[in-house]
């Protein structure tokens, strides 16, 4: 890594003004990168830091709330024209902002922009990239190793990042814990002035439409219907989509599922997929294996369907319905079209 003090930069995730947990669990793993750092070359790191770096419009209220995490300093690059995302723009005002503070590394949740961001920022800084990252360590010569699941998670793949530049690492999600708040702290928040006219964009966001329900990404939407192998390959799902048209709701479903190629892997919820934390989850014919209910314990009201009373993903709903998918759900659909959800 290029700067002798391991000054560690998290990108702040927000939306609709507030600023999301995963930031949180960002300040946690740059805080374990850091000690794990000090206690291999203590010369380097004694005053290694946490800087969070915002792009958007009207933080200034969150952003003041991030001493509680750890984290020292913030750089706000504050515009309307960064209120929305637009990759172009955002890897070219973040490059900038290396330039200025040469971090040691940059830290970003893995997500739908991210996994766009990422790369076009690594591709502008001339930098080495790791995305969905599970673990990463820090040696005594400072070089990071990550290890990323592949292949659907049956293999780990391990990367080694030379410490010549600063890498840009994603983290799955469901590797940031979250963390509680300690005491507040006044940060530093250096606000920058960017002028968006100063970068030659290629590129113009000349719309931003509404995602009708079912085709919303899991882990953005409110409510998520998940199925899994006791809906059965022949069914191909139909019943589930069918409820999440009623709900409004977004669809999901477990490996095998996938597997059966019945969903993409984008909807696949669990450890090697995707966290979610809607405000009503159906899991629908699963048996609550470890790996999927990683991805769904944060969800806020969980109704489970499963023919075997023993189920596990019993353990984790407020609802369970110990029956048929394909008895149940039809009559769910029929009261949900007569009453509303919220009347049933
Ligand atoms: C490294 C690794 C990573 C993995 N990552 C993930 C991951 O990210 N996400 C994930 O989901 N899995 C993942 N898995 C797979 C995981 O271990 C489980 O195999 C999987 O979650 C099981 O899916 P399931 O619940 O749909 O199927 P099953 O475990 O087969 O359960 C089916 C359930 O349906 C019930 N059932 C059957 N018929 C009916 C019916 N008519 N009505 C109601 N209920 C019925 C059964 O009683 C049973 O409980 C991973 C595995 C490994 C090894």
């Amino acid at each position: 890594m290029s700067s002798d003090k391991m000054n560690i930069w998290i990108l702040v995730n927000h939306r609709q003004g507030t600023v999301e947990k995963e930031t949180y669990g960002l300040a946690a793993e740059a805080q374990r990168l850091l000690t794990m750092s000090k206690q291999n070359s203590e010369e380097y790191c004694s005053d290694g830091k946490i800087t969070a770096v915002a792009l958007g419009a009207g933080l200034d209220a969150e952003l003041k709330q991030l001493g509680a995490y750890g984290i020292n300093s913030v750089v706000y690059a504050e515009g309307q024209e960064l209120a929305r995302y637009n990759g172009e723009l955002f890897a070219e005002v973040l490059l900038k902002l290396y330039e200025k503070y040469k971090p040691a590394c940059i830290l970003m949740d893995h997500n739908t922009e991210t996994s766009d961001l990422a790369p076009r920022l690594a591709s502008l800084m001339n930098t080495s990239i790791v995305t969905r990252v599970i673990d990463f360590t820090i040696s005594i010569n400072r070089e990071i190793a990550a290890t990323r699941p592949v292949s659907s998670g049956y293999l780990f793949e391990k990367f080694k990042l030379e410490r010549t530049s600063c890498p840009v690492i994603t983290l799955l999600p469901n590797v940031l814990n979250e963390t509680e708040a300690a005491e507040n702290r006044n940060i530093e928040i250096i606000n920058e002035k960017i002028d968006p006219g100063t970068f030659n964009l290629k590129t113009k966001v000349t719309e931003i439409m509404e995602a009708a329900p079912e085709d919303l990404e899991i882990d953005e939407a409110e409510i998520v219907i998940s199925g899994g192998r006791g809906v059965g390959k022949e069914e191909s799902l139909d019943i589930i989509t069918r409820l999440a048209k009623s709900l409004k709701g977004s669809v999901g479903g477990t490996r095998p599922i996938i597997d059966w190629q019945l969903l993409p892997f984008e909807r696949q919820i669990g450890q090697t997929g995707k966290v979610i934390s809607p405000r009503l989850l159906f899991a629908c014919g699963i048996s609550g294996a470890n790996e999927y209910t990683t991805g769904m314990e944060k969800s806020r009201l969980v109704v489970a369907i499963n023919t075997d009373p023993g189920a596990r993903i019993f353990k984790f709903a407020d609802l369970s319905v110990i029956g048929d998918v394909h008895e149940v759900l039809p009559r769910v659909i029929e009261k949900i079209e007569e009453r509303g959800i919220w009347n049933l």
